[in-house]
């Protein structure tokens, strides 16, 4: 002790660790709460054809909205990863998803896929398969509204385990998508072992491609790749005219940015499904967002 204080630096580190262990004992002790007073809210972003830019999709996003402020999951998400809360925080997801389908599909709107990112902890949890097939049979849903969003880093030694769950999640109808593919380091064995519906590229991809024709080139290589393998392309993070004008170059079928729309409450979402077929393009969303 008396040497932590002789050297200002790892006193400093020592309060560091100090309040980072605090905060995470404070939101460790507010999570159940919030999630039963439905703090835990789902946010949706658009996902538009390149071509054609009206909405093709979604992805759910979840905020932790406390006292007016929304607090994005870069705060809680690798806490709740830690403690194993988030099993529980994408079962809220996914349940709070279907009833959004469910009440745009009662309310006669034409509803799109919306995927929802599902951590480790909750694809190898016992039954994972049984209880989304639950949820989406209580809802009485077609299982192609809804999407699941699995990240490369899913991949551990069972490579078995996880081929036969993303089997059985295609037989029961399921949309998979590998996400932030290109950013691990086990992408290529991905793309030969699981049969998956859609490859959405990390959008380091395409900040890369702007600065560099090898880079360009590489992505170009993915999405021919993955449209070789009959998989649906998202190219994420699109912020700019100038990145879009490359994904049509590129032959991308589908973009996901703020140049588009940002995440937005579902409300705002709901409001783009309930314009008629043709004008669901991204300058309404924007046009929706500036009010
Ligand atoms: P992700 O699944 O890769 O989601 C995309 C992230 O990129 C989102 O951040 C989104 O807001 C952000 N984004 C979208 N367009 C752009 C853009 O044009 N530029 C930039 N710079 N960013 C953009 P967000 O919402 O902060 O979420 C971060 C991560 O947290 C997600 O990355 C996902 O891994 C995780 N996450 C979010 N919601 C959930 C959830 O319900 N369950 C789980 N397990 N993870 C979640
Ligand atoms: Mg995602
Ligand atoms: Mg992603
Ligand atoms: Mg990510």
């Amino acid at each position: 002790a008396k040497l932590l204080h002789a050297d200002p630096k790892v006193v400093f580190y020592d309060e560091k660790i100090r309040n980072d262990a605090i905060r995470i004992k404070t939101i460790e002790n507010m999570m159940y709460d919030a999630l039963a007073n439905r703090e835990f809210v789902v946010y949706l972003q658009p996902k538009y054809n390149v071509s054609t830019s009206t909405i093709e999709g979604a992805e759910a996003l979840v905020r932790w909205v406390r006292d007016g402020k929304v607090i994005p999951p870069s705060e809680f998400i690798s806490i709740f990863e830690r403690n194993g809360f988030i099993v529980n925080m994408d079962m809220y997801v996914l349940e709070e998803v279907c009833r959004l389908q469910r009440k745009w599909l009662d309310m006669g709107l034409n509803p799109v896929p919306i995927s929802i990112n599902q951590s480790k902890s909750l694809v190898y949890s016992k039954d994972y398969v049984d209880k989304l097939y639950g949820v989406i049979t209580r809802y009485d849903l077609p299982a192609r509204l809804i999407e699941v969003e699995l990240l490369e880093t899913i991949i551990h030694d069972n490579v078995t385990e996880l081929i036969s769950i993303i089997r059985q999640l295609r037989r029961i109808g399921l949309l998979i998508c590998i996400d932030d593919f290109g950013s691990g380091y086990s992408s290529l064995n991905m793309l030969k072992d699981f049969d998956v519906d859609v490859l959405k590229i990390d959008r380091e991809f395409l900040n890369n491609a702007e600065i560099s024709e090898r880079a360009k080139y590489v992505l170009a290589q993915i999405i021919t790749l993955a449209k070789g393998l009959k998989m649906i392309v998202v190219t994420e993070g699109v912020e700019t005219e100038k990145q879009a004008g490359l994904l049509k170059e590129l032959e991308c079928d589908t973009a996901q940015g703020f140049f588009y729309a940002r995440p937005m409450p579902c409300e705002q979402f709901e409001k783009l499904l309930s314009v008629p077929g043709g004008t669901r393009t991204f300058e309404s969303s924007r046009e929706d967002q500036l009010n």
